[in-house]
């Protein structure tokens, strides 16, 4: 006995076989399985056979909600009914009365789309059950046939209306190392369902989180025995589906990717010739699993699995990429106020979705990135050609997405008329694309391929203003299709062939009143008034008698009403079925118009880069494989958008033999520190991804990766303490980064207490000038760690220019060479807005602090650490004031205590034991005394 799902509803776990269903449960039949459903409570007499139609199809769909088509409304039951309802806002009504009633929701049919885009969105899947016969010629007595047609689930909705055009939708899968296995490899693969595009790599396991990161899936299957090695954080953003072993089958996934390919080997595809185990194809085969099972067969558009290589991208993990918030921002994940908003000019939706991938996946190989900057250049020097194809992209339709639903069977007339007008379009582009001379640019214009003939046919056959749906009729224009215009005449009362017969019986009869007309109850009929009796042929039937005259029918006029009573619904099969023609030879085209929507969109995203380069007058950075940096005059693309025109200030970056592999930004808060440090992540990213970029002039090695540990403020949520990812995060930084890494830091070490955080800064700067050596930039407000320049050659000071006058402050945002010697942290407070009152005291506290506890020309003990409010386990410290007069903690402290200063000064051959015996009782007392100060202070 096999029980139908988890639900308490639909299955029953300690139901034993050969035993009676307990009540409320019923025995149904499905795929040759017996199943136990029922909602509890239901006496067994209820199940209606409706009611059983609608437990197999539920059965059938664990973990869905079951939209069950009843007329004209889709109705969900029992549990579904009640979630829906919450969900929805639909009225929860109920389908029986008494005891046996029975929760029931529902909407309107044509409904569908926006309310599975709700479930969808709320995090639920649901199950589509059509009728799938027509009710009209279902026998008396018996109930119409239903189907589940779709499951649909975040990561395999197609329909348009569901999906961001400017978005690609993944649905991915993920196959875990094995527990017993020798290596930490997991196997993943992803879809782009709503074009076709189908990938598939292994990756260290440690890699899992970054690898989602950078696909950005909105559903994941996952081996169900593993679900655990999914972070609870990711769970916030993707469905996971738990599907099980045999889904991700050695064999059974290599043979169901041939079958769905029609090829005899992977290996076409750049995979290895035995690739069953491989545990990529496993996971690909995962999902083409899946989609068997959600989409029920309509997956012709997936044709080909891309092998996936690490090694060619600019990689970013998880924790850079939303700091750097190159897709969304980091407060409140919106694309607006994002990198890729910024650059986002392009003109088609098939466009934005490359582009998307472009700055998800930055390239390293330096050509590839010089190929497109060529492609750039050239559209940016002919400013008019790039005008026009923008232009002309304008009205370009998303082939990629449409050719889809052609090949699923689901375009409907406007969808087809829309790839028609595109295709026309075509040869414009191939006419301005033709002088051109950048490879990418060449090559563009050989991709696309106008497909004249089917665009022909297509213009010949659709009207201007096609219906959505079908079913609606009258989109083939009159002219395209004999038999059509014949039966479209028919349908309109064939007025001429009437006038032609009704002219010619005239004749025939030499009757000239004869008159042929039509009423509902009679149809057509031959009027002849009782003056013209005798000349009525035989061959006219008698059909009504008037007052003055008699009606005939003839055989012929039989035979056109005939022809006319079913001329409509002849007319909307046979317009059917050319549309269907239309559809399979766009299908035929499927490569060529695939291959031209690749080149529209690639177009498409260089001339949006190329105009963003115009607009905003970028440079083309001059891209090399050594590890250096030099912009000249840079901005942060995003803030210079979004700050008051022409007030972003411009800043140089500068790592090269010449200034330190490592530069240490000192500074108030609020100088710029951050915007600074994330423009030069920023603009090296933008760089590769073959992008202009906003400065004066650049010079950008190619980085491996680029690390950006900015800010950890929304963790706490997350279950982690603040501190505790900032070092998880640091930690891979230093284990990871190569020389070729741009490392950009901010604040380390701000989660723990003063000496624990200058201690940890210190130690990492120095780990990351002696064995990492990559490019680093690190904003501190530790001035301590400025000392670090003089000791180390590749550690050089940057800080930001701050104007001061009458105890005000201006932040000039300029980054200038050399430490920063102020804090002004008294003066940003009082910026900010905090009371009045409390920036006076904190000013007399702080000019007590440097009075009464800090020697200007000496360095002794302080109290300090107490009034900054660190506990007493901690190692006291020592304090130094700078020239600015500013106060320090300092690192080295106890080596300048004024006593090691004497026992340095103190010649030992000069001294009797008893002299030294006495010095030695004066230190101690001396000691003694100072930290007897101390203690009082602090009580
Ligand atoms: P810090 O990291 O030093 O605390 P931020 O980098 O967060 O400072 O900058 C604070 C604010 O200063 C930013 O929000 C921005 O409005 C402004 N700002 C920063 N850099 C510049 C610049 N180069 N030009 C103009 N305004 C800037």
């Amino acid at each position: 006995m096999y029980h139908g799902g988890k639900n308490r509803q639909w299955g029953c776990e300690e139901f034993l076989e050969n035993s009676l269903p307990p009540l409320g449960y019923h025995t149904v039949h499905l795929a040759g399985r017996e199943i136990l459903v029922g909602f509890p409570g239901m006496s067994p007499p209820e199940l209606t056979p409706m009611l059983k139609q609608y437990f197999e199809a539920k059965a059938a769909c664990p973990g869905a909600l079951l939209l069950f088509r009843m007329g004209d409304f889709y109705e969900l039951f029992d549990e579904d009914a009640k979630t829906a309802a919450q969900v929805l806002g639909l009225a929860l009504t109920s389908r029986d009365k008494g005891a046996n009633a029975m929760p029931m929701a529902g909407f309107p049919h044509h409904q569908l789309d926006s309310y599975v885009g709700k479930l969808i969105s709320a995090g639920y899947r649901a199950a589509v059950c059509e009728q799938v016969e027509d009710p009209k010629k279902v026998a008396a007595g018996q109930i119409v046939k239903r189907e589940i047609v779709r499951v649909v689930t975040p990561g395999t909705i197609t329909e348009e209306a569901l999906l961001d055009p400017k978005q690609c939708n993944y649905l991915a899968a993920i196959l875990p190392p094995e527990e017993d296995g020798e290596g930490e490899i997991l196997g993943l693969a992803w879809i782009e369902l709503s074009t076709g595009g189908f990938w598939a790599g292994t990756f260290p396991k440690s890699e899992l989180y970054d690898q989602l990161a950078r696909i950005g899936p909105t559903e994941c299957l996952i081996l169900e025995s593993a679900d655990n090695i999914v972070p609870e954080t990711l769970r916030e953003r993707i469905m996971f589906t738990k599907r099980p072993a045999w889904a991700f089958g050695l064999r059974t996934a290599k043979d169901a990717l041939l079958r769905q390919f029609k090829t005899a080997t992977l290996e076409g595809f750049g995979f290895a010739e035995d690739a069953s185990d491989d545990p990529a194809i496993r996971a690909a085969g995962a999902i083409l699993d899946y989609l068997t099972e959600t989409q029920k067969g309509q997956l012709a558009q997936v044709d080909s699995l891309t092998p996936y290589r690490s090694g060619g991208q600019l990689e970013i993990d998880e924790a850079s990429r939303r700091s750097l918030e190159i897709t969304e921002t980091l407060r409140n994940r919106r694309r607006e106020g994002s990198l890729l908003y910024v650059l986002d000019k392009c003109m088609t939706s098939m466009g934005s979705r490359l582009l998307g991938e472009w700055v998800a996946n930055p390239l390293t190989r330096l050509k590839e990135i010089v190929v497109r900057q060529d492609a750039i250049s050239e559209l940016l020097n002919n400013d008019e050609i790039t005008r026009d194809l923008r232009d002309q992209l304008r009205r370009v339709a998303d082939l990629q997405r449409l050719l889809t639903r052609v090949l699923q069977g689901r375009a409907g007339p406007r969808d087809v008329a829309q790839i028609g007008r595109t295709l026309r379009s075509l040869p414009l582009f191939r006419e301005k694309l033709v002088g051109l001379t950048s490879i990418l640019l060449k090559s563009l214009h050989d991709f696309i391929n106008p497909c004249e003939e089917l665009a022909e046919r297509l213009g010949r056959a659709l009207v201007e203003d096609c219906p959505i749906n079908s079913k609606d009729g009258n989109f083939i224009r009159a002219g395209f299709h004999e038999e059509l215009d014949h039966l479209r005449d028919l349908q309109a009362g064939g007025k001429q062939w009437i006038a032609e017969y009704q002219y010619e019986q005239a004749q025939r009869t030499g009757i000239s009143s004869l008159k042929i007309s039509y009423n509902r109850v009679f149809g057509y009929y031959i009027e002849i008034s009782n003056t013209h009796a005798d000349k009525v042929p035989d061959d006219y039937f008698r059909k009504q008698t008037l007052k003055n005259a008699e009606r005939y029918i003839t055989p012929e006029l039989k035979e056109y009403e005939e022809k006319v009573l079913t001329a409509g619904e002849r007319a909307n099969e046979l317009e059917s079925q050319i549309f269907d023609e239309l559809r399979d030879a766009i299908a035929e085209m499927k490569v060529p118009i695939q291959r031209t929507a690749h080149a529209l969109s690639h177009l498409d995203v260089l001339a949006a880069l190329a105009t963003l380069a115009r607009d905003r007058n970028y440079c083309r950075p001059r891209m090399v494989e050594e590890p250096i940096l030099l912009i000249f005059d840079g901005k942060h693309p995003v803030l210079e958008t979004s700050e008051q025109s022409g007030t972003f200030v411009p800043n140089d970056a500068r790592i090269d033999a010449t200034h330190g592999v490592i530069q240490l930004i000192t500074g108030p808060n609020m100088a710029g520190k951050s915007t600074f440090i994330r423009q030069v992540a920023l603009l090296t990213l933008m760089a590769q991804i073959g992008s202009f970029i906003p400065a004066k002039e650049a010079t950008i090695g190619i980085a491996d990766r680029i690390f950006a540990r900015v800010g950890a403020s929304d963790e706490i949520s997350r279950g982690q303490s603040t501190f505790m990812v900032e070092m998880t995060e640091t930690a891979r930084i230093l284990n990871m980064a190569s020389r070729n890494s741009l490392v950009i830091l901010d604040e380390i070490g701000r989660g723990t207490s003063t000496y624990d955080g200058i201690s940890l800064a210190w130690a990492i700067t120095e780990y990351l000038h002696d064995y990492v050596k990559c490019r680093t930039f690190f904003a501190t407000h530790y001035h301590e760690l400025t000392d670090l320049a003089d000791t180390f050659e590749g550690i050089s000071n940057l800080n930001v220019a701050v104007r001061e006058w009458n105890d005000e402050i201006a932040f000039l945002h300029k980054i200038v060479p050399g430490a920063a010697d102020k804090s002004y942290g008294i003066h940003v407070a009082r910026l900010a807005g905090v009371p009045k009152e409390v920036v006076v005291r904190a000013r007399e506290i702080l000019a007590d602090l440097e009075k009464t506890h800090v020697d200007a020309t000496t360095h002794h003990l302080t109290d300090l650490p107490t009034a900054l409010g660190v506990t007493e386990h901690q190692p006291e410290t020592f304090v130094k004031q700078t020239s600015g007069g500013q106060v320090q903690f300092s690192l080295f402290g106890p080596e300048d205590h004024p006593i090691i200063e004497e026992i340095r000064q103190t010649d030992m051959n000069q001294l009797t034991p008893i002299d030294a015996l006495k010095l030695l009782s004066e230190w101690k007392q001396q000691l003694d005394h100072d930290a007897k100060k101390h203690r009082r202070k602090r009580s």
